[in-house]
């Protein structure tokens, strides 16, 4: 299927601002998700919020098939929540953590995961085991498979990091996990609304995401899916009057399905525009859209790779659409402001956010320009045009002293 590159872009108001390189810390929404969004708050003005919401029925329960549709789950499966690590933490504190207990976890890992590794590990002398990576920068599931025994209680990776274009396997890493039966949760953040998104083929039980990045929803919205066989044992750390219901003085029953990992106040309008953001990721095709945004990041790789200062650094035998880089002599926030000036947007990614793999390579931080299906080769020559001009800043600059 071609994409219709000019009408994606008419119907993205942000294309005409800007070149956005920056879709991995929020994509620009269509005019329909913020229309989506812009309506429902209008109707809550008008009407009344609780009535609003029952007028918007049908535009909820759409979150739950559109997002299942996407991840081939089913919508019982799914629970709406505010961002990805709420989401994440939903099902990682429902574990009750005993003093002995493994975590397996990816060198890529997210902070906010981490730290939650490291919290438990303080409290209850859980310990945490980074699995190493292979030759090429991704999790090696030779290595996973040597590091099981019978306390492992959890394996818990990272999809696609923050700082960089990796993408971990995590269909063997599913296959490892469902062979020894050892609970599987995966960090799908920057993957989901990127790249074809299969829990079945994959193999977790657990996945947490968000709105606003490669799904172009609103900000503030974000899920988590649960596998059925692994709901019953899971007890979510907060519960509420959505989550439970109270039916005797002394006893409460959980929502047998994922909704037991909600609360029942919610950003309603970002649900509804999650539900249509994702209608139309399902729409272009999740295949057409990785296909798409490879070629772009790898256009964006080999235009980067004509400037003799940069250096990319990206990791990884697959490729996705976050492009990192440095370039001699210039501070990736100096490049950000440069490229800002020329209303390019990119983000740096710092040393904290990835800390054992940004250590690992010996990283402070790095300039991470990350395409999305809008992005064209204009957008890609602009940019790199730019990072030529600024070397040539610094290259007279240095001359001078
Ligand atoms: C952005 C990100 C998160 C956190 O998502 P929020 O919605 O900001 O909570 C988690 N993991 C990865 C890999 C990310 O890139």
């Amino acid at each position: 299927m071609p994409f219709d590159i000019d009408l994606i872009r008419a119907r993205t108001p942000g294309c005409a601002n800007v070149a956005h390189f920056n879709n991995a810390g929020a994509a620009l929404p269509s005019q329909a998700v913020t229309g989506a969004v812009i309506d429902h708050v209008r109707l809550e003005s008008e009407i009344g919020g609780y009535e609003a919401a029952a007028v918007a029925d049908d535009a909820l329960e759409n979150f739950y098939l559109a997002t299942a549709a996407l991840l081939n789950a089913k919508p019982a499966q799914i629970a709406f929540i505010e961002n990805a690590t709420r989401a994440w933490d939903m099902a990682f504190y429902a574990f009750d953590w005993r003093q002995g207990d493994r975590i397996l976890t990816s060198v890529a890992e997210y902070a906010s995961n981490f730290i939650a590794f490291l919290q438990v590990a303080r409290k209850y002398g859980v310990s945490v085991d980074v699995v190493p990576n292979d030759s090429s920068g991704a999790l090696d599931p030779d290595a996973l498979s040597g590091m099981i025994d019978d306390n492992v209680r959890l394996i818990a990776v990272t999809h696609v990091p923050t700082n960089g274009g990796l993408v971990n396997p995590v269909a063997a890493i599913g296959r490892i996990a469902n062979a020894h039966g050892i609970p599987y949760l995966l960090d799908a953040c920057q993957s989901v609304g990127q790249m074809p998104l299969d829990v079945q083929e994959i193999g977790c039980d657990m996945l947490s995401a968000t709105g606003r990045k490669y799904l172009r929803g609103p900000r503030g919205t974000g899920f988590l899916w649960v596998r059925d066989t692994l709901m019953e044992s899971l007890e979510p750390p907060f519960l509420d009057l959505h989550a439970a219901k109270w039916v005797a003085p002394d006893r409460y029953e959980m929502r047998p399905d994922a909704r037991r990992f909600e609360n029942w106040e919610c950003n309603i309008a970002g649900k509804i525009g999650l539900g249509v953001a994702i209608d139309e990721a399902l729409e272009l095709g999740l295949d057409e859209i990785y296909s798409r945004v490879q070629t772009l990041a790898g256009a964006l790789r080999v235009a980067l790779s004509s400037v003799p200062a940069v250096t990319l650094r990206d990791i990884g035998r697959e490729q996705c659409g976050i492009v990192t880089f440095t370039m001699d002599g210039v501070d990736p926030t100096a490049i950000k402001s440069h490229l800002a000036a020329d209303h390019i947007n990119v983000s740096v990614s710092g040393q904290s956010s990835t800390f054992l793999d940004m250590e690992s390579r010996g990283l402070d931080s790095v300039v991470r320009a990350s395409v999305h299906y809008y992005n064209t080769q204009a957008e890609i020559i602009r940019l790199r045009d730019q990072l030529a001009a600024l070397e040539k800043i610094v290259i007279n600059r240095n001359h001078q002293r």
